[in-house]
């Protein structure tokens, strides 16, 4: 049986009381950065210290996808179904090519280096959306001790033309995304604070301007006293699941805490994958957890 706190009624008929909380592959250092690929019936992961991405699938358990991975973090994929990912190693965001070949995107703007891109959602019109925090500069553990050159910004990068703005510059440390099924929001984890004991780490929201190319009207989302919030993926309702300390928080687009599913360690990203994308697969400290829900992920995560 799995271990649920149900703050408000619509929360039960999301989750299944019988369905346990799985933990699938264990022995990792710290994991981040899961992304389904429903087509290979697999998901992808980072083992961030360990330098390297996994691979999971239920018949075949885990195996290495890439290593050295240059302290890949955070992944999604773009339209044309192609991994895109974070690297702290190589400060920059780069796409695998559907023939393995690793594509350069993103390592500066106007002139500086990035910090250390974290976390990376596409929206539907292809432009890649990315948070750029220092936190795999600061240590040799998550990719390498650096020199930070620019603001911790979130940034929309256009593979058209190759034009990287930013569009979130006043948080102070922008982590996990996530668009809203219907991109009219951006949700964005601020773990500016995540080292000051008894501080409120809080999910950010923003509204997507009309231009679809900008963002407006920030405010706060969610806030919690029991951990960090990193990553976040939504259902098809709109749901917001969110990766926070104590486990995966359930938050409804009106900002109403649904629910919690508890988690014996800290979970830093989540994603929906297998059937039907009802599953919640959790990237959870050193170990690799799902659980089935009675929910789907949106399709485009
Ligand atoms: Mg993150």
């Amino acid at each position: 049986m799995s271990d649920y706190e149900v703050l408000d009624p619509r929360f039960r008929s999301m989750v299944l009381p019988n369905a346990p909380l799985e933990k699938l592959a264990e022995g990792f250092r710290w994991l981040e950065g899961p992304v389904w690929f429903a087509d290979m019936q697999c998901l992808l992961f980072s083992d961030i210290p360990n330098d390297r991405i996994m691979r999971w699938t239920a018949s075949g358990g885990v195996s290495v996808f890439r290593q050295p991975s240059r302290f890949a973090n955070g992944h999604t994929r773009d339209r044309e179904g192609r991994l895109v990912g974070c690297l702290h190693g190589g400060r920059a965001i780069v796409r695998t090519e559907l023939d393995g070949d690793v594509t350069l995107l993103a390592d500066r703007f106007e002139g500086k280096r990035l910090n250390s891109p974290n976390d990376v959602v596409v929206k539907s019109d292809g432009t890649i959306w990315f948070s750029d925090p220092p936190y795999g500069i600061q240590t040799d553990y998550e990719g390498g001790k650096d020199e930070s050159e620019l603001p911790a910004n979130v940034y929309r990068f256009d593979a058209h033309d190759g034009s990287l703005k930013v569009v979130i510059g006043d948080i102070a440390g922008p982590n996990g995304l996530c668009f809203s099924p219907d991109e009219k929001r951006l949700y964005v984890s601020d773990t500016g604070v995540q080292f000051e004991p008894h501080s409120k780490c809080c999910i950010r929201v923003y509204d997507v301007a009309d231009d679809g190319n900008s963002l407006r009207n920030g405010r706060d989302f969610h806030a919690t006293a029991t951990g960090h919030a990193d990553g976040v993926r939504c259902d098809q309702d709109g749901n917001a699941w969110a990766a926070v300390g104590d486990g995966v928080h359930c938050i409804a687009p009106d900002g109403t805490l649904l629910g919690r599913i508890k988690v014996p360690c800290t979970v830093s990203n989540l994603c929906f994958g297998d059937r039907h994308r009802s599953r919640l697969f959790l990237c959870a400290s050193q170990a690799l957890y799902a659980i089935w829900i009675n929910r789907r992920g949106a399709q485009r995560p």
